[in-house]
């Protein structure tokens, strides 16, 4: 495969070409920056959002009126696709948000908070998780409770594990507004100024060196009733929507970089003068396989976008296909490459590291196996099996 055979070619349905001759010339006027020393990663990415953006390269398939270019899906695609390919240093992850936004928020909400997160101008981060509420989201206890007088509500809890917290100046966060009620109908969503008085943000260290966790503590924090996005209750069915966008491998570049990272192994190999390590052209063939599997399944999933289906619970399939296709790459990468690359502090060694998490971000590989027996298979649960 070389630099331009890229995985998704849908031909050329809606000016996608042209598109990406538009970008190909745009990124020749504008090479890819180069991160300053001292600066931090998230700081880094923030920069090259805000120059994709001044492009005209985020939120392809946001409407016009929200910030975005009100193109379709697969424009979106093919831009992140080709970014992927050019090594750029990362498509800006905020499609998921967006479209929880698009999908919640009111007319208002939406004017006033997504062409600034499109810009950059806002930076945003997501307060689900909780020191004893990952995989099961449900039993999430920070709580609002809402006030007698002008309705703002006052939280307390604490998030855990929100990526760029510290970078951030809003925060999609899920309080239960119920204490007793089922999950379902019970918590509620609200975007919050991370610079709100009572709001704590402690950055944790990461096994690759990176600062991306945070924890977050509230306390007493006032939000007001003009900042909850949707109904109250409505947080449940939010969360489902952002998480089934997140777990895709479309809207990230991550095809064309396995696709890339799986060339530069057959080249290692092939230009390789001592005898290969054992078992390994059956490792970097089932690499392969995974990569085409997946692949394939991409195309498929952004036909049905295309056909206006909306991301559902199918996403814990790209999810599991993605984790698996990057993990083995990885693990493989690590056998094949040159030292200077795979030793502790070599590109490919933090991107392995990095790969360890994608069984664990956006809900675990257990979780969503759990979901396609549940959803997609219908098949009872365990408990009423035993
Ligand atoms: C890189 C990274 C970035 C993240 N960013 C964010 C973020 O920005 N915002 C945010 O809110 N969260 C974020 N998270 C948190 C992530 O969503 C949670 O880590 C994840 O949902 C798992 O929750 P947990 O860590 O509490 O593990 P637990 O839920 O405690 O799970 C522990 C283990 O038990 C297994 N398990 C749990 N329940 C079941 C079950 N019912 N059936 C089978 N197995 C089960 C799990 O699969 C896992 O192996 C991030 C995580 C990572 C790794």
């Amino acid at each position: 495969m070389s630099d331009h055979d890229l995985p998704l070619d849908f031909g050329d349905p809606a000016g996608l070409e042209a598109l990406r001759a538009e970008l190909r010339a745009w990124l020749a006027d504008h090479p890819l920056p180069e991160r300053r020393a001292g600066e931090a990663p998230a700081e880094f990415l923030h920069r090259w959002h805000r120059l994709l953006h001044s492009g005209g390269w985020v939120g392809l398939d946001v409407p016009e009126e929200y910030g975005g270019r009100g193109l379709t899906a697969l424009h979106q695609v093919t831009v992140s696709d080709e970014l992927g390919a050019c090594r750029a240093p990362g498509v800006p992850r905020i499609g998921y948000l967006a479209h929880a936004l698009l999908e919640f928020a009111s007319q208002g909400q939406r004017t006033r908070l997504l062409p600034r997160m499109l810009a950059g101008d806002d930076v945003w981060c997501q307060g689900f998780s909780e020191p004893g509420a990952g995989s099961d989201l449900a039993g999430m206890s920070t709580h609002a409770r809402r006030s007698e007088d002008d309705g703002h509500y006052i939280v307390n809890g604490q998030k855990l594990w929100t990526s760029y917290a510290q970078y951030s100046d809003y925060c999609l966060l899920l309080a239960r507004t119920e204490r007793e009620a089922p999950a379902h109908a019970s918590i509620t969503a609200f975007a919050l100024p991370v610079d709100r008085a009572g709001v704590t943000v402690r950055p944790l260290k990461a096994a690759n060196g990176d600062d991306e966790f945070c924890e977050l503590f509230l306390d007493d924090v006032r939000i007001e009733a003009s900042e909850r996005i949707g109904a109250e209750g409505d947080g449940w069915r939010l969360a489902m929507t952002t998480v089934n966008y997140e777990r895709n491998a479309l809207d990230t570049g991550h095809l064309s970089k396995y696709g890339l990272l799986l060339e530069h192994l057959r080249q290692e190999l092939r230009g390789c003068r001592t005898e290969l390590p054992d078992g390994i052209v059956s490792a970097v063939g089932q690499c392969v396989v995974d990569y085409q599997v997946l692949v394939a399944h991409a195309r498929r999933r952004t036909a049905e976008r295309l056909a206006g289906q909306t991301a559902g619970p199918e996403s814990s399939v790209d999810k599991l296909l993605m984790t698996r296709a990057e993990q083995r790459l990885y693990e493989t990468a690590l056998r094949v490459l040159p030292d200077e690359l795979v030793r502790d502090g070599g590109t490919v060694y933090g991107e392995y590291l990095y790969s360890r998490a994608a069984s664990v971000y956006g809900g675990t590989s257990q979780i969503q196996r759990n979901i396609i027996a549940k959803r997609l298979l219908r098949l009872p649960s365990a408990s009423r099996t035993s």
